[in-house]
């Protein structure tokens, strides 16, 4: 039986491994193997080889394929709240500056929060989001925040947590998202980084990206005696540069 995923529309078939299971396909993405990992799955589901490779390849492009852990889907439901409102900018990057805006822009313009896949957001050297508008960034923001929990398991990309880190860090007190973000988004900012630091420490010092994490910290950290107040709003601030 196949049924189609409710946020991208990949249509796969309709078994979900046990943790354990999971956890197998996983080791074998993570050691650079799909066709390993979809052997896993066929194992797994008693499915076959084609059946195998669309889950594993809907696994690599939907960060909504993944179960999350309790802790996980707590802190993502605070970001999901946080930019609930956040709509969809008609661009994300100055498409007229050259032609590497452009192409991120096709990029982003041609995806929703549904549809985003982790190859649209490239690498540290071709990452779309670098030349994204805060209010791209904030449209995006809850993907962002679910591709940066999972795993070092895409053979072409790296982790995604250290490409959001330098993002978050970028330009310290004067980073143009923190500007952009209402006291709500702010906090929601900080509860995921601070998830980041208690439950993936380690993969941040594994992949040297300890310091951008400490950095992003410390910008997003809300100030004292300013509790965050609520209501998000779902439009870019007034004042633009
Ligand atoms: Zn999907
Ligand atoms: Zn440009």
């Amino acid at each position: 039986m196949t049924t189609p995923c409710p946020h991208c529309g990949a249509t796969t078939i309709a078994f979900t491994p046990s943790d354990a299971d999971f956890g197998a396909v996983v080791r074998a993405l993570a050691n650079g193997s799909k066709t390993l990992a979809a052997g896993e799955y066929k194992w797994f589901a008693q499915c076959t080889d084609a059946e195998a490779t669309a889950w594993v390849a809907h696994l690599l492009h939907c960060a909504h394929a993944w179960p999350q852990a309790e802790a996980d889907e707590a802190v993502l439901a605070q970001v999901e709240a946080a930019f609930a409102g956040v709509g969809k900018p008609a661009h994300f990057t100055n498409r007229s500056h050259c032609d590497e805006c452009r192409t991120h822009d096709d990029t982003l313009r041609a995806r929703t929060r549904a549809t985003l896949r982790r190859s649209d957001l490239g690498n540290a050297g071709w990452d779309p989001i670098t030349f994204s508008s805060a209010d791209g960034i904030g449209y995006f923001f809850p993907n962002l925040a679910r591709f940066a929990l999972l795993p070092d398991v895409w053979p072409d990309h790296s982790w995604y947590a250290d490409q959001l880190l330098s993002h978050l860090a970028w330009d310290g007190a004067d980073n143009r998202f923190l500007a952009w973000c209402t006291p709500v988004q702010r906090s929601a900012v900080h509860a995921l980084l601070a998830h980041i630091a208690a439950t993936r420490g380690d993969v941040a010092v594994h992949h040297a990206c300890e310091d951008a994490l400490q950095a992003a910290l410390t910008v997003w950290q809300a100030p004292s005696g300013q509790p965050p107040q609520p209501g998000a709003h779902g439009a870019p601030p007034p004042t633009t540069a």
